[in-house]
């Protein structure tokens, strides 16, 4: 058995890249800082997506706007602030299979999901639980914690945290459905993530929420990790909410403005409690300087404030670079490369102490595969990765690398130069 994977793999990578190269060229790579290539091999787009070219020209044609404009590119600017905001919904629409009245980019993604809460986590009766996955995200985590204590309610209790069987890593979709089927009378509401930050998983989106509402509960999905990574149809999957980030694979930048996704259902309800600012009313309204607020029957009723615009141009580049080349196409690509990958770190896991916990079937994941490491330090392999490589991986502390192919701009190469690293920098067991 090889230890290491075989040399003779690297020009049948570079043979994969040039028949099937995907759009590297509009993005920035970093420096590879040192070792053989000059540019990194980047498998951190699920934690922070890299800079398209287009990103910076167009902020500056904004940042330019108001040098020239002041308080009148509210009106008169090439994209005039006052309804920037609507030129983001129809692309975000697109990417997240809504209509665009389900959708508004704003905000951050645990705002956003604080905001849905407020509207869709109504505890009564016995119904007062919130589900969640037991290796959620810590931000959903103390969301979800403090919105408990909102209505008085016990956080240790009513708040349930799903974990996988004993001996296992990622939860069986029956598992879930068992425990609606079971518990869902006492379940308000269930707040998944659709593709998880740590294992990779890909949950069932549509049969969950079936589940969910054949109980009696509501369903909202964090999509940190799903959004431009899977291909999405929220509308016809009758999720009841969702919010997602844009600096992961949206390629948005760093603390990039967020998305939130608002069934056509729920939208024309005058009854739902929400938190309300003077972006949350018509905008005919706006200016009329009125003590009440009269929401549109549109997701656009769950902003708040006035938009940043300078954060919101890069939201509208990357948008167009999805829309531009397509959810289908990039997730066939990513197919292939995530394929190729798991290949590879095949040969290169059997020898070591090093385990893909991602699931193996390509429907349940997106492009990361996370691999756990046993008896060493993830954070210290990273590094290594980093700087003897020049493989840019994501360290999950204690013991999980997570390598994400993104298949607007990893290429099969990347994924050799990831498996290579890896076999080089963990020493071979017996
Ligand atoms: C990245 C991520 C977050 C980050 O939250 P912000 O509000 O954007 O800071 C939250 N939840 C999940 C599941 C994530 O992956």
């Amino acid at each position: 058995m090889s230890t290491r994977p075989n040399v003779s793999c690297e020009p049948e990578a570079l043979a994969l890249d040039a028949a099937d190269p995907g759009h590297r060229d509009l993005f920035h790579l970093p420096p590879a800082d040192g070792g053989r290539y000059q540019e990194a091999a980047y498998f951190a787009g699920n934690s922070l997506g890299l800079q398209p070219k287009a990103t910076r020209a167009e902020l500056l044609e904004d940042l330019d706007d108001w040098q020239r404009l002041g308080v009148e590119g509210h009106l008169e600017a090439g994209r005039p602030w006052l309804p920037y905001h609507e030129l983001l919904t129809e692309p975000a629409a697109r990417l997240v299979g809504a209509r665009p009245a389900e959708t508004v980019a704003m905000n951050s993604l645990t705002v956003n999901l604080h905001l849905l809460m407020v509207s869709f986590y109504r505890p009564h009766g016995e119904r007062v639980r919130l589900v969640i996955e037991d290796s959620a995200f810590p931000s959903d985590s103390y969301a979800v914690r403090s919105q408990v204590r909102l209505h008085g309610l016990d956080p240790d209790t009513d708040v349930v945290r799903l974990r996988p069987r004993a001996g296992e890593a990622t939860l069986r979709t029956e598992d879930i459905l068992d425990h609606l089927a079971r518990e869902g009378q006492r379940v308000a509401l269930v707040l998944l993530a659709g593709v998880n930050y740590l294992t990779g998983e890909l949950l069932d989106i549509p049969a969950i929420t079936a589940a969910g509402h054949a109980a009696g509960a509501l369903v909202g999905w964090d999509l940190a990790h799903a959004v431009g990574n899977i291909p999405l149809q929220l509308h016809d999957w009758g999720v009841d909410f969702a919010a997602w980030c844009s600096y992961k694979y949206l390629n948005a930048g760093p603390g990039a403005v967020a998305g939130a996704f608002v069934h056509e259902r729920h939208l024309a309800d005058r009854e739902l409690p929400r938190l309300e600012g003077w972006w949350s009313t018509e905008p005919g309204t706006r200016f009329r300087m009125e003590p009440v607020c009269r929401p549109p029957a549109t997701a656009d009723a769950w902003q708040v404030s006035n938009p940043p615009i300078l954060a919101m141009g890069p939201v509208r580049t990357s948008l167009e670079l999805f829309d531009k080349v397509g959810m289908a196409e990039l997730r066939a690509r990513s197919l292939r490369l995530t394929g190729y990958l798991e290949t590879l770190l095949d040969d290169v896991c059997a020898a070591r102490p090093l385990t893909v916990i991602t699931p193996r079937e390509p429907e349940r994941r997106g492009c990361q595969l996370s691999v756990r490491l046993t008896g060493a330090s993830a954070a210290e392999l990273a590094r290594r990765l980093r700087h003897g490589y020049g493989v840019i991986a994501d360290a999950r502390e204690p013991d999980v690398i997570r390598l994400a192919p993104v298949p607007l701009y990893s290429t099969f190469h990347d994924c050799w130069r990831a498996a290579d690293a890896l076999a080089d920098a963990v020493a071979v067991t017996a």
